[in-house]
């Protein structure tokens, strides 16, 4: 066996490198040598202890892009050694109800990548093969190591369903963010609101096309929502934190008729305050948007014909030596930090 490296957590906040045996592959495999791999804020929970369904010793990493370097025997009927690839790293079962119903997302019996079974901050991962995309010549692995978040925030824009002409904010100008805002203006926002304490994020935000970015700890939201919507409150609101005071945040700002997209990922126990009157005499909509269901190919296409600009949101390349660094939000200014395993 050929020994590889990977960065393994083997308990809440205890993440070594490791040598590795090269995975096997079984006949519905690929391997992949992994080029690129996104630090998400999952990864952070995972290594802080705070994500659920994590299972230790686990090596995170879902946001990946790489070439195929091995081919299972029934693979290789559509896919071949040397393809550029990225695979959706959640897998699921493909029995239970939800699966049966189009809802793969809510699957009983999921097992995502990089959470349940090892992930991509390493040098090689084995994934089922039907869970990749071929990527185009047009798109680099690093911008590919973006196609799983930006297809998760499309599932987002899926549940909303604007209208062309609606008018947004977005809480939070993370990477989530930033993609979000992107997404709003490609499908018809004529106002977006983004509202951000990080000045480089703002600086971003403002540069990817948002036409008002707010510093909430210099000015009040829900005044700036106001005055640029002569008192009538936006039509979605996208809460990009995570966290009750953020839906909370949303729902001071969300118009009549408005839809909320709960998309950050707040801690398990937050509870929030909402009033049920409002949400019956305004017609509110709260919506939650979890991972990324028949979404991944659009996310390509998107990043692909640059409709979505993803190279500027990487701040960082690192090696594996750095991902627990990264972990600890020990970086200067991230936005998203890409792993170079
Ligand atoms: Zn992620
Ligand atoms: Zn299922």
């Amino acid at each position: 066996m050929i020994a590889t490296k990977a960065a393994r957590i083997d308990a809440p906040f205890s993440l070594r490198i490791i040598d590795v045996d090269q995975p096997s592959i079984g006949p519905c495999d690929v391997l992949i040598r992994v080029e690129s791999c996104g630090v998400c804020g999952t990864d952070v929970h995972i290594y802080e202890g705070k994500a659920g369904i994590a299972r230790y010793p686990i090596i995170p990493g879902h946001e990946f892009s790489g070439r195929v370097v091995e081919v299972g025997r029934e693979a290789s009927k559509y896919i071949s050694v040397g393809d550029r690839v990225v695979a959706d790293p959640t897998i699921v079962c493909g029995r239970c109800v939800y699966c049966r119903s189009g809802r793969i997302h809510l699957c009983l019996e999921w097992t995502p990548i990089g959470v349940v079974r090892d992930g991509a901050f390493a040098e090689y991962i084995s994934v089922p093969a039907n869970q990749t995309y071929r990527i185009p010549g047009s798109i680099s692995f690093d911008e590919a190591a973006l196609v799983e978040p930006v297809s998760c925030c499309i599932h987002g824009w899926d549940r909303i369903s604007p209208k062309p002409g609606f008018t947004a904010a977005i809480i939070g100008a993370g990477p989530i963010g930033l993609i979000h805002l992107q997404l709003a203006k490609l499908l018809g926002a004529v106002l977006t609101i983004v509202s951000e304490p990080i000045e480089s994020r703002r600086k971003l935000a403002a540069e990817l096309g948002a036409d008002i970015v707010v510093d909430p700890i210099e000015e009040d939201l829900q005044e700036v929502v106001h005055r640029e919507t002569a008192g009538l409150g936006v039509d979605v609101v996208i809460e990009a934190v995570g966290g009750a005071r953020y839906l909370e945040e949303a729902l001071r700002i969300i118009g009549r008729g408005g839809r909320i997209l709960v998309f950050g990922v707040a801690p398990e126990e937050d509870k929030a305050y909402v009033n049920p009157y409002i949400l019956y005499r305004y017609e509110l909509a709260i919506l939650g948007s979890f991972i990324n269901p028949y979404s991944m190919g659009r996310a390509i296409s998107m990043i692909a014909s640059r409709s979505i600009d993803v190279d500027k949101l990487i701040t960082h390349r690192i090696t594996l030596d750095k991902v627990e660094q990264a972990l600890k939000r020990e970086l200067r200014n991230p936005i998203k930090v890409i792993v170079k395993p």
